[in-house]
């Protein structure tokens, strides 16, 4: 069905905006290392490009520029599509990025705002590299493209963009949460922000719940706008132009996930994690070393199962593989330590000879060996306090033997609009509950476990990452929204969260 939507979108060139090229550059020696970037959005836009043909602009992980033309020729001719730098200086990189992203943006978006450094020294260095990004996407771009500007660093970019004249179509996708207002109301340059994405011409969410924290926001900042439409797309009139505002939920490569996993290559890391840990249901935790994945929760809850349920004990194993990330910033030291702290809590606890409770990693995987993680392991336990999608969550079950793993899945995480129906879902705050389900994934019985796993992979599989691009392109392209196509979701009733919102 992905197939049908496909010949739907037209064929403009895509030009494809974030804060991060798909590669890091670093010299040491003198010589330059490339290595390439990780995370969801990489993970996700690589293979849309590819089949597509377009350009990626974004910082490349370096203030040094000597060179940096030919090093990006030769990498265009690996991805199969062009990039173009955007060069930032450190001072801009730390108050632009480590600064207003990720000490302000980042933080508030997902909930957490005690968490906040409102320093305005900060604001400045966004809007400077906001206009940065401005000039370069003119310069790169011509009026036929399709723009698609990606996330919470580049929130002002429209804004300049409109400033320099540009005409062009305009999309923007934020990939984390949008908080409801009274968290958003904390922002203390929430009109410019809020001002600044109404500049876009198509605004996408990853659910119905955080498009509907949006459309709050507008309602209660800018109370003389009137938005119209329920559904999955509205629209905020505004002059002699209009907002297009939507949900629509990331997804991965489905087909490269699921044919991967069952390779030979992968199949024998497989069979070797089978033998390492015998007689053990696996519980498997693959997680960015960051605060919104609630690994300290993550590993009371499974303390608790230990605790409240006996028989697990020499049963299981949790393998907790953490993903360094944003290392320079102090707060991420200090989750580690207390990560490292439970874990050796824990395994001091529970601990026979022959059994350790957790399996910790603390370390970045090679693909393959991630996907024998994800095929091997008869249990996902994915628990983050806030996410916008949670892309791992989605892996697990695309790369999952067919007789099926068990998805223990956060009801804050956005997958859950998609897949609460067949995952077991959890509030990662309730120990208890957390705890109830462990026990509840390791018990289950071979029918319920593969019957739950195909309908996750239905899901997975029918609203893939190629799905995903069709379906916000048609909304940000087609002139008329009756154009737009009620999509899979709607008569499958697939992605309908309004029970989220419903119950709160
Ligand atoms: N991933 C990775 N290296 C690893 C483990 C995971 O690049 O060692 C990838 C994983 O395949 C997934 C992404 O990192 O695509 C994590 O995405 P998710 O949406 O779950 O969380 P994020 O880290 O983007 O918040």
């Amino acid at each position: 069905m992905a197939g049908e939507l496909k010949l739907q979108t037209p064929s403009r060139r895509l030009v494809l905006i974030s804060n991060r090229l798909p590669i890091s550059l670093s010299r040491a020696n003198g010589k330059w290392q490339i290595t390439s970037s990780s995370g969801g959005l990489v993970t996700a836009m690589g293979p849309v490009l590819r089949n597509r043909g377009g350009m990626w602009i974004g910082w490349p992980g370096t203030v040094d520029s000597p060179g940096m033309g030919r090093l990006m020729d030769a990498q265009q001719e690996k991805f199969g599509f062009s990039l173009a730098p955007v060069m930032l200086t450190q001072e801009e990189q730390e108050n632009f990025y480590f600064g207003f992203s990720n000490k302000i943006i980042w933080p508030l978006f997902h909930g957490l705002q005690s968490l906040c450094d409102y320093n305005p020294a900060y604001w400045t260095a966004y809007e400077v590299v906001n206009l940065k990004f401005a000039h370069s996407i003119l310069e790169n771009s011509s009026s036929d493209d399709y723009i698609w500007i990606h996330d919470y660093h580049l929130m002002s970019s429209a804004k300049y963009l409109r400033g320099l004249g540009m005409k062009s179509p305009i999309g923007f996708f934020l990939h984390i949460p949008f908080p409801p207002p009274d968290i958003f109301h904390k922002l203390p340059w929430r009109t410019q922000i809020l001002e600044g994405l109404l500049e876009f011409d198509l605004l996408g969410f990853q659910t119905s719940r955080h498009k509907r924290n949006f459309m709050h926001a507008v309602r209660t900042m800018l109370p003389e706008l009137r938005p119209v439409g329920k559904g999955q797309i509205s629209r905020i009139p505004l002059g002699g132009r209009e907002v297009r505002v939507g949900h629509f939920p990331i997804g991965i490569d489905y087909k490269s996930f699921s044919i991967n996993a069952a390779s030979p290559e992968v199949e024998h890391q497989v069979i070797g994690l089978h033998d390492a840990f015998p007689g053990c249901t696996k519980i498997l935790g693959v997680d960015r070393l960051d605060y919104t994945k609630g690994l300290p929760y993550k590993l009371d809850g499974f303390r608790n199962a230990l605790q409240n349920y006996p028989e697990l004990r020499r049963k299981v194993t949790l393998i907790q593989v953490v993903v360094p990330s944003r290392e320079d910033i102090p707060e991420y030291h200090a989750l580690k330590a207390e990560i490292e702290r439970l874990v050796g809590q824990i395994n001091g606890q529970f601990a026979d000879p022959g059994w350790l409770p957790i399996h910790y990693t603390f370390r970045s995987l090679k693909r393959d060996e991630l996907l024998a993680y994800y095929r091997a392991c008869e249990v996902a336990l994915v628990t983050p306090l806030e996410d916008g999608m949670n892309l791992v969550a989605k892996e697990y079950c695309a790369c999952s033997e067919p007789d099926g793993g068990v998805l223990i899945l956060s009801e804050f995480a956005g997958a859950a609009a998609q897949l609460r129906g067949s995952a077991i879902i959890v509030n990662p705050y309730d120990l208890e509950g957390v705890a109830a389900a462990i026990n509840e994934a390791c018990m289950m019985d071979a029918s319920s476990r593969s019957s739950r796993m195909r309908k996750l992979q239905r899901v997975i599989k029918d609203q893939d990452i190629f799905w995903w691009v069709d379906s916000f392109l048609q909304a940000g392209i087609s002139s008329e929204l009756e154009d737009y196509p009620m999509l899979l979701q709607a008569r499958q009733g697939q992605v309908d969260d309004s029970w989220w919102w419903e119950s709160v």
